[in-house]
């Protein structure tokens, strides 16, 4: 066992310098852990928003509650901030709390190995690193998922994934085509079906929309917020209690609040779109909420314009000249968007992560992607997921997850530090009784109403929180002991033999 003076200020590896990783460095630093390395990929912080760039990008959950709630933003431009305002903001953040400076750039974290009670990390720079824990702050959607379709690269125009915009390739007046008709596709679209020449909307799936007023917020508005974070939060808290109390409630069980949410997205449709032909191709065939539902202004008005084509037939294969319809028409483009989504099981994933006895990442999750309360992994000590499998609520804010799940985790440190836990790691059987808790709640979702999304997983269970925010944040108060290992393994008596 570790002596008391480096259980006090115990050392670690934060991975990722995203939303969440930020939000760790803040919050072990408030807990008096000063030993903390921040290791980030790539050359700034930011996370997603540092990653999407694509023409529309914004955040979808209201501005004012989609902050930290110890630092609300004045400044936002509209009820949903553009994506280079949300970059701005976490790099703000960081850079008032002193984060930034702390942040190790261009330095990916290659391997993390549990070695003699200690996590053992290297990196892309050829360093190692020793730590007590480590905080995997990798995020869900950052594995851009490509097509599997038939002659993708044979392509000769310019292709790219939504995640890896390409702003060199101006598409005015181009032939684009773009696959896919979520979140991420919606934004793009509405933005896109201005500037191209002809802009065709690959859609294999319709999606349920729902059109929520976006204000722009005026600079009088900004002034009377500046230097006022009870005002922010008073308004963060108002956005969080109508979202609570209407979209989290219609898709974990709620009839007449999803009564009422499928009401509205009809209605949108049938106001939005005057062609019935069009709208017949635009009315999905599950329950609204299924997949996560799309709110925007501009997606429906973009494919009534003479300029956007959308497209039904199922996509056949791609040939250098574009995209060709199961019909046999070849749909020709100089550009190729590819708004196909990510591979949301991947989280730190190709790290080569190994806990106790060498146990790789891919073994304990070769059955299924589980974890104990989404952040603890049976057999990985002092390791934390953040935002693991079944943390997402919805369209809930990512932000306000990240922080029940931080005080969550800190104080299961703290509970080490003071030795009541040798280590912090979830039994196999906690574990298992949390995964079935949430197989019990799932049934009265409107995940499992039919639809394909990244929701589910190999076996067709959602990767989500089926109950109320209200019932996670109880849960994750404090944590139970008896979840926990209570006398870690390499510290147990040997087993006598049987005499
Ligand atoms: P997505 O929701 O997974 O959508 C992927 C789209 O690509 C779907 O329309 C899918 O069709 C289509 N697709 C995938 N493979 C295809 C193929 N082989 N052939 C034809 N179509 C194919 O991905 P996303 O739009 O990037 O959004 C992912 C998540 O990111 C969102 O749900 C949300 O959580 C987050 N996001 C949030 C915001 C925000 O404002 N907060 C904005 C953007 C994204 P099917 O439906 O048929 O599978």
């Amino acid at each position: 066992m570790q002596d008391s003076t480096a259980r006090q200020n115990p050392s670690v590896a934060v991975i990722g310098a995203g939303m969440t990783g930020i939000l760790m460095a803040i919050k072990l630093r408030e807990a008096g852990i000063t030993d903390i390395t921040i290791l980030e990929k790539a050359d700034k912080l930011g996370g997603t928003w540092r990653e999407n760039t694509y023409p529309g990008v914004a955040c979808d959950v209201p501005a004012h509650m989609y902050t930290y709630s110890f630092r609300g933003n004045p400044e936002w431009s509209h009820r949903f901030a553009r994506g280079a305002e949300i970059q701005q903001y976490f790099q703000q953040v960081a850079d008032e709390q002193g984060v930034t400076g702390q942040v190790r750039f261009n330095e990916a974290v290659e391997s993390c190995h549990y070695v003699d009670g200690k996590w053992q990390l290297g990196t892309s720079k050829g360093t190692q690193l020793e730590v007590d824990f480590v905080v995997s702050a990798t995020g869900i959607l950052h594995h851009p998922a490509y097509p599997d379709i038939e002659g993708l690269d044979s392509f000769k125009g310019d292709m790219w994934h939504t995640a890896r915009w390409n702003h060199d390739v101006d598409l005015a007046g181009k032939r684009v085509g773009i696959i896919g008709t979520g979140s991420t596709a919606c934004q793009a679209i509405g933005e896109i079906g201005h500037t191209a020449g002809h802009l065709t909307v690959f859609q294999r799936t319709p999606q349920w929309i729902i059109r929520v007023a976006d204000k722009s917020y005026s600079e009088a508005d900004k002034a009377r917020l500046r230097g006022r974070q009870d005002k922010l939060a008073a308004i963060s808290r108002r956005y969080a209690f109508v979202l609570r109390n209407t979209f989290s409630k219609a898709v974990t069980g709620s009839k007449l609040q999803h009564a009422y949410m499928s009401w509205t997205a009809k209605r949108n449709l049938r106001k939005s779109v005057r062609d019935p032909e069009l709208r017949k191709k635009l009315t999905p065939d599950y329950p609204v909420g299924c997949k996560r539902l799309i709110i925007n202004n501009t997606f429906y008005d973009a494919v009534q314009r003479d300029n956007v084509t959308v497209e039904t037939t199922a996509i056949e294969r791609i040939c250098d000249a574009g995209v060709v319809t199961s019909d046999g028409v070849t749909h020709e483009l100089d550009v190729l968007i590819l708004a196909t989504g990510f591979h949301p099981f991947n989280f730190m994933r190709p790290m080569d992560l190994r806990g106790r006895n060498g146990q790789t990442i891919d073994e304990a999750w070769s059955k299924k992607v589980q974890a104990y309360r989404s952040l603890c992994l049976p057999g990985f000590p002092n390791f934390f997921l953040m935002l693991g499998p079944n943390t997402p609520i919805g369209n809930y804010s990512v932000i306000a997850m990240s922080e029940v799940q931080a005080s969550y985790m800190l104080k299961l440190i703290d509970l080490w530090r003071r030795g009541d836990l040798p280590v912090v790691e979830a039994t196999e059987q906690a574990k298992q009784r949390f995964n079935a808790y949430l197989r019990e709640g799932m049934k009265n979702t409107v995940w499992v109403g039919g639809c394909q999304s990244w929701y589910l997983d190999a076996d067709g269970d959602p990767a989500m929180w089926p109950y109320s925010w209200q019932q996670w944040e109880k849960e994750l108060q404090q944590p139970e002991l008896d979840d926990f290992v209570r006398v870690a393994p390499e510290e147990a008596e040997p087993l006598r033999p049987a005499a």
